[in-house]
C-alpha cells in the first residue's frame, strides 16, 4: 500500500504556524483561591438558576437560533433597537465573528499592546497582518497611532487588560473620527467602570461595541456575550454566525438576570469597594499599581528588601500558587513583566492574599 502522509499535511499551510491563545489556569480540584481569570466571586442572581431549570426540560429542542427574546431584552436596556444587537457564545464568539468579517489577506486588525491576547490567535486564522500599536508606560489612549495605523478593523480594550485602565469616552470619539476603519471596543469590563460607549453608538457607523457576560453577571460558564453596532454591521456579523450558537439554557438564564438588575448593582459594588480597599493595601506595601476600572488589578510587586522586576513578579507568583492562591502573570513584554494581575475576589479571598503576600515578603526581606 502506497504510503499515506500525515494528516497535518492536508491543512492548510498557515494553520500548522498558528499559536493558539492561551486560556487562564482552571485548576480542576477543590481548595483554590482563583484571582487568574477575572471571574466574579460571588454567584449569579437566584433567578438565573431557576430559569435554568425551568428550561431544562425544553432541552431536546433546538434553542431559538438568533437568541431574539434575548437580543430584545438586551436593546431594551440598552435603549438600541433590536436589530443593533447580536448575541454570541461568549463575546469571544463576536470577537470572533469580527474577524472572520473584517480582517483577512489585505486587510489587517490592529490592536493595542499589551491588551487581549486572542485578537492577535483570531487574525492569525484569518490570515490577516496584524499591526499592534503599543503603550507608552502611563498607558494614555494613542490615538494618532490608531488613526494612521492602516488597520481595516482595530480592536480596543476599554477597561484594557491586563492593566486595567479605562479610556474616556472623549478619547474615544477623537479616534472614532481619525480612524477610517472599523473601532471595536471591548467592553467586557465596563460594567466596573464608570462611563461605556454606547452613546457613542448613534454618532458613530463606525463603532461596534462588545459586551460579555462572564464578568459583572458572573455567567463564565455558560458562555454568552453581545455585540452592539449598527443595523448594517449586525447583519454581516449575522451571515458569519454559527445557525445556533447560544444554547437554550445560556439564553434563558441572560434573560432571567438582565430581569434582577438591583442584585447586580450590588454586587458590582461590592466588587468595586473590595477593588479600592485592595489597591489601598498595596499602596501601603508601596507597590505600583495602574488606576483600575476593571475587576482586577495591575501591580508591580516588590519583596521584602524593596526590588522589583520579572524575576520578583515570577516569584510571587510560584510563592502563591504553592499556597494554592492563582494570580496571572504575563511575561515576554517588558511593559507587562514586572507586574501581576489579581482579579478582585471576596473580602476574605483578598484578605487571605495579603497575609501570603506580607509572608513571601517576610520571607524575601
Ligand atoms: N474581552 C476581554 C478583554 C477579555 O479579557 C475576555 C475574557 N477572557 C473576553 C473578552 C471574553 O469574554 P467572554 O467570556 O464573554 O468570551
Amino acid at each position: 500500500m502506497q504510503k499515506k502522509p500525515v494528516p497535518s499535511h492536508y491543512a492548510l499551510p498557515h494553520i500548522g504556524r498558528l499559536e493558539a491563545y492561551a486560556p487562564g489556569e482552571q485548576p480542576g480540584d477543590d481548595g483554590w483561591i482563583k484571582l487568574n481569570t477575572n471571574e466574579n466571586p460571588y454567584p449569579p442572581s437566584p433567578g438565573v438558576g431557576r430559569a435554568i431549570m425551568k428550561e431544562a426540560g425544553a432541552v431536546r429542542f433546538y434553542p431559538n437560533p438568533k437568541s431574539t427574546p434575548l437580543r430584545e431584552a438586551i436593546a431594551r436596556q440598552f435603549n438600541l433597537q433590536p436589530a443593533q444587537v447580536i448575541v454570541g457564545n461568549g463575546s469571544d464568539d463576536i470577537l470572533n465573528l469580527l474577524m472572520r468579517c473584517f480582517c483577512g489577506r489585505g486587510k489587517a486588525a490592529g490592536t493595542t499592546s499589551p491588551s487581549y491576547s486572542l485578537y492577535p490567535a483570531l487574525c492569525g486564522i484569518q490570515e490577516g497582518d496584524l499591526i499592534q500599536i503599543p503603550f507608552a508606560r502611563d498607558m494614555e489612549l494613542p490615538v494618532e497611532a490608531i488613526a494612521a495605523s492602516g488597520a481595516n478593523i482595530f480592536f480596543l480594550t476599554s477597561p484594557n487588560t491586563p492593566t486595567g485602565v479605562g479610556f474616556s469616552n472623549e478619547r474615544i470619539a477623537e479616534a472614532l473620527e481619525s480612524f477610517p476603519g472599523l473601532l471595536v471596543v471591548d467592553e467586557a469590563y465596563v460594567d466596573f467602570a464608570n462611563e461605556n460607549a454606547v452613546p457613542l453608538l448613534v454618532r458613530y457607523p463606525n463603532l461596534v461595541i462588545t459586551r460579555s457576560f462572564s464578568k459583572s453577571y458572573g455567567l463564565a460558564g455558560l458562555r454568552v456575550g453581545c455585540g452592539l453596532a449598527s443595523e448594517e454591521v449586525i447583519d454581516l456579523l449575522d451571515r458569519v454566525r454559527d445557525s445556533y450558537n447560544v444554547n437554550s439554557l445560556s439564553q434563558a438564564a441572560v434573560i432571567a438576570a438582565l430581569e434582577d438588575p438591583q442584585f447586580y448593582r450590588e454586587v458590582i459594588d461590592r466588587i468595586i469597594d473590595t477593588r479600592g480597599k485592595f489597591l489601598g493595601e498595596l499602596r501601603r506595601l508601596d507597590w505600583f499599581t495602574y488606576h483600575s476600572q476593571a475587576n482586577f488589578l495591575f501591580t508591580e510587586p516588590r519583596n521584602g528588601k524593596g526590588k522589583s522586576g520579572p524575576e520578583i513578579a515570577r516569584g510571587v507568583v510560584a510563592f502563591l500558587k504553592e499556597r494554592k492562591i492563582l494570580v496571572r502573570y504575563f511575561g515576554g513584554d517588558a511593559l507587562t513583566d514586572c507586574f501581576v494581575r489579581i482579579s478582585i475576589g471576596t473580602e476574605e479571598q483578598m484578605k487571605a492574599l495579603l497575609e501570603t503576600i506580607e509572608l513571601w515578603q517576610k520571607n524575601n526581606a
